[in-house]
């Protein structure tokens, strides 16, 4: 109700008031606007760099899995190249190390390189001359190389080996006729991982995944056991990973059920690393900002909105004030009607206009007949009454709204009829000049007489010319006996000329 009351004086406020709320929308949804787009771009930024963070991240990490898998990779080639040397079976055991394990890889992570023979037996280990009697003809490493002849390198399941986590790298070694001749085998160790993750500064939510081309999990930071060796390749994410080479989605992680921004590399190496950061942590600092200029900008729009609402209010207030007082001053006290002032206002105005349109312009000057004598017989309050009474009856007579009633002078009135004729006009004066003569005064005490005139006026002429004119009609109608209304005839129109 409250509402609906304020809308409706909402309204009725002026102009000015209007275009100063409605600049302060225009205003307050511009600067919005702008905010808002502002802060689009820069959620925006803050994904692209959490994006290139990552990708350059991946590609780092990539580089050195890459590397050190190549390095021992090559180790294993130059073995499986030594074992097909005929003559090794003559060296001595020293020699034989020499030839296979001289340009061997040797480093911290790295474990020893095994050779065995096609039944699975160790036969050659680079760190020992007699190794332990061992058969891996079970492990898996040995047997995808039994089975398939064009496996290439390949990479284990992270598993248990010689007392710490590794992954086995392992090559197949064939003889001359083709047939298999056994398996070359080495191990990295996870301390390689561990050491290569623990230099980097990561946040407590970010991910680093390296996974096999057949989705099994070899490492992952922060490290969890049950995850590793875990087959991960039916999960949606992943297999969006493996069907690409490189690019990035948001999803939720299949192991912890976190949201995040995942970006992978793939450079044709047989693992992949997958980087993730949670979304919650790339946009953690933006939401801050956000937050902290959407509070600003609220503030500023209420204060906005109440100033705003406040001037309107007070402009508002000072237009009635402005009317009352142009009411006023234009208003006769005693009876209502406009005063003289306005009417020469209006007659002025309305005189060029009927110039400008050729429309007539019919003026009636009325006075109250014997009006010195009403005062004298009944009293002056009585008199007072009875010029309200003649008001009255004007106002009731003269509607049209171009139409202006003044009181002229003490008992006199003028009014102003734009676009009539002197007989329209005259019909008015008469409607007039029976209203009064019918007021329940003391009978035939009251009346009135009526000067009508109309012009069709040109440019030469001047609006004084018609109030002449309706005042010589008014002296025929006093002279004629009062208590009638008589038009400006030519003569008296010519009289006035
Ligand atoms: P006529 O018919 O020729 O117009 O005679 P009249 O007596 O009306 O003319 P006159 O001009 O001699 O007198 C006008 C009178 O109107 C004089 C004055 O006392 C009276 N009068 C003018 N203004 C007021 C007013 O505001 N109140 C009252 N009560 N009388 C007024
Ligand atoms: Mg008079
Ligand atoms: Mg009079």
């Amino acid at each position: 109700m409250q509402v609906l009351m304020t809308m409706n004086r909402m309204r009725r406020w002026p102009a000015s008031a209007k275009m100063l709320i409605l600049s302060s929308l225009i205003a307050i949804f511009g600067f919005s606007a702008v905010c808002i787009s502002v802060m689009l771009d820069m959620r925006r930024g803050e994904e692209a760099l959490a994006r290139q963070t990552s990708e350059n991240l991946a590609t780092t990490i990539d580089a050195d899995i890459g590397r050190t898998v190549e390095i021992y990779d090559l180790s294993l080639r130059a073995v499986v190249s030594g074992m097909m040397l005929p003559e090794l079976s003559q060296l001595s055991g020293q020699i034989r190390q020499m030839i296979l394990f001289d340009n061997a890889a040797t480093a911290t992570h790295f474990g020893a390189i095994q050779v065995f023979d096609a039944q699975g037996n160790l036969t050659i280990e680079s760190t020992s001359l007699t190794p332990v009697a061992q058969n891996s003809a079970d492990e898996g490493f040995f047997k995808v190389h039994r089975d398939d002849g064009e496996r290439g390198l390949f990479i284990s399941r992270p598993m248990l080996h010689q007392g710490a986590y590794v992954v086995v790298l392992s090559r197949r070694i064939t003889d001359s006729e083709g047939n298999f001749a056994g398996v070359v085998a080495g191990s990295i160790r996870f301390s390689y991982f561990h050491d290569l993750f623990g230099r980097l500064r990561l946040n407590p939510d970010d991910t680093i995944t390296v996974i096999r081309r057949d989705g099994v999990v070899i490492m992952r930071t922060p490290f969890d056991l049950d995850v590793i060796g875990r087959d991960i390749s039916k999960t949606p994410g992943v297999m969006q990973i493996l069907a690409r080479a490189s690019g990035s989605y948001s999803g939720t992680g299949a192991i912890d059920k976190v949201k995040r921004l995942y970006v992978w590399r793939d450079s044709g190496r047989p693992l992949i690393v997958i980087v993730a950061k949670p979304w919650e942590g790339i946009y953690q600092v933006w939401q801050q900002q956000a937050l902290r200029i959407g509070i600003i900008m609220a503030g500023l729009i209420g204060f906005v909105t109440v100033v705003t609402l406040f001037s309107a209010r007070e402009i508002d207030r000072r237009a009635r004030a402005e009317g009352r007082l142009e009411e006023l001053a234009t208003t006769d006290a005693l009876t209502g009607l406009r005063n003289r002032r306005k009417f020469d206002a209006a007659i002025d105005s309305e005189w060029r206009r009927a110039i400008r349109q050729s429309h007539p312009l019919a003026m009636l000057l009325i006075d109250a007949d014997h009006f010195k004598l009403f005062n004298d017989t009944f009293g002056h309050q009585p008199g007072d009454h009875a010029l309200i009474a003649i008001a009255h009856c004007i106002r009731r007579s003269v509607t049209r709204a171009g139409d202006c009633a003044a009181r002229y002078g003490g008992e006199e009135f003028a009014v102003l009829l734009p676009g009539i004729s002197a007989e329209e006009a005259l019909v008015v004066a008469e409607r007039i000049r029976l209203r009064v003569a019918q007021l329940p005064a003391e009978p035939g005490a009251l009346t009135i007489s009526i000067g009508v005139a109309s012009m069709n006026p040109l440019v030469t002429m001047d609006y004084s010319e018609l109030v002449k004119a309706a005042d010589k009609a008014l002296y025929a109608a006093k002279a004629a006996g009062r208590n009638q209304s008589v038009v400006a005839t030519p003569s008296h129109l010519m009289m006035a000329a």
